[in-house]
This record gives C-alpha cells, sequence and structure tokens, in this order.
C-alpha cells in the first residue's frame, strides 16, 4: 500500500497453494510492522496443528507467536482496540464469516492481512479466500516450484485417496504442482488400501 492517510484500514490477501511462501510473507510483513512499533496481533485456526500450537511455521521454519482461534468470532473476542495490524493465516480453515469479520476490522481503522489457499485439492475456488480477494484492497497471489517439472506451480496436489476437502497436510500428504503436472482427480487407490476397504465392506456384512 502506498499512501495512506489518518488511520484508515485496509485488507491484505497473500494468497496461492501450499508451499508458495503464503506465511513466510504473512510473517515477513507482521515482523517489519512489529519493527516498526505497531501494536501486531496474530491469529490462527485450531485445525491445523502441524507445527505447533502457538505460533505460525513456515516450511522453511520461520516463526511468529499467534493465538489460537477455535471460530472466527473468536478474533473479535481476543482483540486488544489498540491493536493496529492484525495478522490472520491458515483463512481456509476459517468460516465465511471472515469476510464480515475482517471487513468490521478494517472499518475500525485497522490493518488487517490474511493469509490462505485460494484453491483446494481439485484447484477449485476454497472460500473464504475468494470473497477475502474481492473486498481488499490489495491482493498477492504466490506460485510454488512445481515438484515435477520446475515451473510455476499454482496448484496443491493431495497425495492420498481422501475426498474430504480438508485433510490437515502432513508431510507427504501433498505437494505443488504446475497446471501441466496437476492431476486433480484423486489417485487411485493402492492395492492395499482397496484389500483393507474390501476388509472392512466383509466386517460390515
Ligand atoms: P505456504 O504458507 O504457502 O504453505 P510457507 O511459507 O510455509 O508456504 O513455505 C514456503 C517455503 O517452502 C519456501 O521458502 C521453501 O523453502 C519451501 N518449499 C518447499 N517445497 C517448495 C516448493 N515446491 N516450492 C516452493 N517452495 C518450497
Ligand atoms: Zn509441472
Amino acid at each position: 500500500m502506498d499512501i495512506v492517510k489518518g488511520n484508515m484500514g485496509w485488507i491484505e490477501v497473500v494468497c496461492g497453494p501450499m508451499f508458495s511462501g503464503k506465511s513466510e510473507e504473512l510473517i515477513r510483513r507482521l515482523r517489519r510492522a512489529q519493527i516498526a512499533r505497531q501494536r501486531v496481533q496474530i491469529f490462527k485456526p485450531t485445525l491445523d496443528q502441524r507445527y505447533s500450537n502457538a505460533e505460525i511455521v513456515s516450511h522453511s521454519e520461520a516463526r511468529i507467536p499467534a493465538d489460537i482461534v477455535s471460530r472466527t468470532s473468536e478474533i473479535l473476542d481476543k482483540l486488544d482496540p489498540r491493536t493496529e495490524v492484525v495478522g490472520i493465516d491458515e483463512a481456509q480453515f476459517l468460516s465465511g464469516d471472515l469476510v464480515s469479520v475482517a471487513q468490521k476490522l478494517a472499518d475500525m481503522g485497522k490493518r488487517v492481512i490474511v493469509a490462505g489457499l485460494d484453491t483446494d485439492f481439485l484447484g477449485r475456488p476454497f472460500e473464504p479466500v475468494p470473497q477475502l480477494m474481492t473486498v481488499a484492497e490489495e491482493v498477492t497471489k504466490l506460485l510454488a516450484i512445481c515438484v515435477r517439472c520446475g515451473n510455476p506451480a499454482k496448484h496443491t496436489q493431495r497425495l492420498t485417496t481422501s475426498e474430504e476437502l480438508i485433510v490437515v497436510g502432513a508431510r507427504g500428504t501433498y505437494e505443488a504442482r504446475c497446471r501441466r503436472c496437476f492431476e486433480p482427480v484423486a489417485p487411485q487407490p493402492t492395492l492395499f488400501e482397496k484389500q483393507k476397504t474390501a476388509e472392512k465392506q466383509k466386517t460390515k456384512a
């Protein structure tokens, strides 16, 4: 953002696939605000417990302390009125209320920085990030590197057979892929998985 006068708030969205550097970029922006002695509050949803509970940790091990919220409205409950900058990571795990919460914060004069996935494992828009993009003043779309061919990657490739929208990523569950290498259909189950499913069905019958 260039010239901002008075205590006007605004919304910045940092989106892209997994491994594109969203958390790193969020941490970088929040650190700079802290260096400028601004009051910063950082939130992340409970669902993502990949690395640490009370921190945002990037894949490159950059970290910053964060408050955990189980519902979007908790952001407002936990808000210190003196806070000038609000950072939110993993927005795709928060409900659609995040759009009105972010708007409210920006209307109160706060700089809101939201990071999250813009597409899901099938390449579809992953709410609420697309809606946040439309109400934001600034949108940064980051790309990862395709692990197959080295091209810029906009997709999060799921490597397991689950068709659930949310499968929280353990190592090896997801990788970054470009549009050419992306395989939007869930991979076929392995022989072992097929046997397990067959066994389960037998015990049910
Ligand atoms: P995101 O929050 O978008 O998942 P992170 O900020 O946690 O991304 O991690 C970005 C870091 O991940 C990069 O700086 C790099 O060190 C590492 N990384 C691992 N795999 C890849 C990849 N395929 N493409 C780009 N960066 C990768
Ligand atoms: Zn590729």
